[in-house]
């Protein structure tokens, strides 16, 4: 059998994997792109829930290689919802002939390096084979969604689904009565979206969220027209700022500002728009200590304020992590859903879910009436989705055995074993687009200095994967985001390995290592 050749294989037609699909062609390089969905959109494909939307601001998540798709697109309002995002990507797919090397409805069952040809092949659900002398994962950090396995679920006689899977043609959930597991930004989303449609909603909550008001609106033609001349200044404060966001933290430290001051100025921007309010806060407030202490007390203070019940607002207020330590949800009306009547809050935490049953959900002490639930429960993040094929590397090995006590490679990009493998990992609470596209840029360099050199293959050099790896055990013990058990350290997985899934380097110092690293003939890695 001849199988097809090309100079790169892509799992993955997201964000991601449109924009490296892009990037190789304008390099001269031969990609065919693959995905399991039957649309390009990846994240913003699948995840068809009520209420999904982004929190980075709109223009933000525009990709910026093309002056010409900047001024012809209208973002339709600050944050966008799922099905405008996903029009965009259907649209930059078309405008830039993408589909013509995208298979869509193909899963990738599997990966195997040939040492002696220095090629990957990929095995897909059809059958087919493929061959790419490079293999790049676009595979998105958080697409492996997460169901976990509660005793009698098949037993459910009613209609259940997670969010990242939502069913193409909808769920009818008006006059239903529905339970909702889990109160991540997911869960946050669809509470306050359908709430008001329901019968009956009863969320089960283990643990409570900082969840922040979004603040959303419509971008109207004037506000657009304006934005489209700001682009380069919008992308300049994104290249600077630690996340890619465009909020610049205040470089004052909180607890040396008289308390007064002080909270004027949290409720100055607490009136601000999504992630501003914490990223232009005082730099202190997103590192460990009392600085994070006092702002966490702040927004405690504000769930309280807008819940009626107090035994209600209570179990709301998070208590036993600290503040942005877990990705922080943005809202709109989230805790005034807790008003309703229809309304009924479960604290799984005091009261653990302990099976399915026919008509609902059995906790410790009580039996919930449902007929529909959604399991709005996360995703095995970052490794879930390249655990979930078979990607064989060079000794025989598999990604998922060699990463069995948490992944272990050099800034991220590759593995040793694992030659001509890129993984994109774009993960933390980051703005996507704006970290991703630098990312991706390096390694399309990398690949086509590889190529154009004549060189077989690269991988890392041991040594620079070891410390790496332990560069990302110790500085990310220092961080936030390692101080609360979530899908940051891989802690919502049972069995999962607790360790750091992202950089622990703010994206500017991530993109200057790489750069010193390929102006020194890619320092750190074998090439031969
Ligand atoms: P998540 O943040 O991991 O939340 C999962 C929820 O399910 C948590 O409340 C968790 O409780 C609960 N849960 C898990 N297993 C459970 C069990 N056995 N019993 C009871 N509850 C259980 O997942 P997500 O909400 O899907 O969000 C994942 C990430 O996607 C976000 O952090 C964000 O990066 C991204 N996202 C972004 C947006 C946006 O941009 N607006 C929207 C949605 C998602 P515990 O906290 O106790 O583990």
């Amino acid at each position: 059998m001849t199988l097809k050749q090309y100079d790169v294989l892509v799992i993955g037609a997201g964000v991601t994997g449109l924009y490296t699909l892009y990037q190789l062609r304008q390099r001269g390089l031969t990609v065919r792109v693959l995905d399991e969905a039957p649309g390009v959109g990846g994240t913003w494909y699948w995840n068809k829930y009520p209420g999904c939307r982004f929190d980075s601001e709109s223009p933000t998540y525009s990709y910026s290689f093309s002056e010409e798709l900047l001024q012809e697109w209208d973002w339709k309002e600050r944050y966008s919802a799922q099905p405008d995002t996903e029009r965009y990507l259907n649209f930059v797919a078309d405008k830039f002939d993408l589909r013509r090397d995208i298979q869509l409805s193909t899963r990738v069952e599997s990966a195997i390096y040939d040492s002696s040809a220095d090629h990957w092949t990929v095995h897909t659900d059809s059958g087919e084979q493929l061959r790419g002398k490079f293999l790049v994962t676009a595979v998105g950090f958080l697409s492996a969604h997460y169901v976990p396995e509660f005793a009698g679920l098949d037993s459910f006689e009613g209609q259940w689904c997670h969010p990242g899977r939502w069913p193409e043609a909808g769920m009818d959930l008006s006059g239903k009565r529905v339970g909702i597991v889990g109160t991540g930004a997911t869960g946050v989303q669809l509470v306050a979206e359908i709430a008001k449609d329901l019968k009956h909603l009863t969320v089960f909550q283990r643990t409570a969220n900082y969840c922040l008001p979004l603040r959303n609106a419509p971008i109207d033609p004037e506000t657009m027209r304006e934005l489209k001349t700001q682009y380069p200044e919008i992308f300049r404060i994104c290249r600077e700022t630690p996340h890619g966001f465009v909020h610049e933290a205040d470089p004052r430290s909180a607890m040396q500002i008289p308390k007064e001051e002080r909270l004027e100025f949290y409720e100055r921007l607490w009136a601000e728009p999504g992630f501003k309010k914490f990223l232009s806060n005082f730099q202190d407030v997103v590192v460990p200590g009392p600085a994070n202490e006092d702002f966490g007390e702040f927004v405690r203070q504000k769930i309280r304020e807008r819940v009626k019940d107090p035994a209600v607002a209570e179990k709301l207020v998070p208590k036993n992590h600290p503040f942005a330590s877990k990705r922080v949800p943005c809202e709109t009306g989230y805790y005034e859903v807790f008003n309703r009547d229809n309304v009924t809050l479960v604290d799984v935490k005091a009261s653990p879910i302990q099976r399915i049953i026919p008509h609902g959900i059995k906790t410790a002490d009580a039996e919930y009436e449902l007929d529909v639930i959604i399991f709005a429960t996360g995703y095995d993040a970052v490794t879930g989705a390249l655990d979930r094929m078979e990607i064989r590397g060079e000794h025989g090995l598999t990604l998922k055995e060699k990463f069995k006590e948490g992944p272990r490679t050099f800034m991220g990009l590759q593995s040793v074993g694992f030659p001509n493998l890129f993984t994109v990992n774009a993960a933390g609470a980051r703005n996507h687009v704006r970290v991703m596209e630098p990312l991706v840029d390096w390694i399309v360099d990398c690949i086509a200095y590889v190529h154009a050199g004549g060189f077989g293959r690269i991988a890392p050099t041991q040594e620079s994967e070891d410390a790496w790896t332990a560069h990302v055990v110790e500085t990310g013990a220092r961080l936030l985001r390692t101080q609360a058990d979530s899908w940051y350290v891989g802690a919502n997985i049972p069995g999962k390995p607790r360790f750091l899934l992202a950089t622990p380097d703010p994206a500017p110092v991530g993109r200057m290592q790489r750069a010193a690293i390929a102006a020194d003939g890619y320092r750190g890695f074998a090439i031969s």
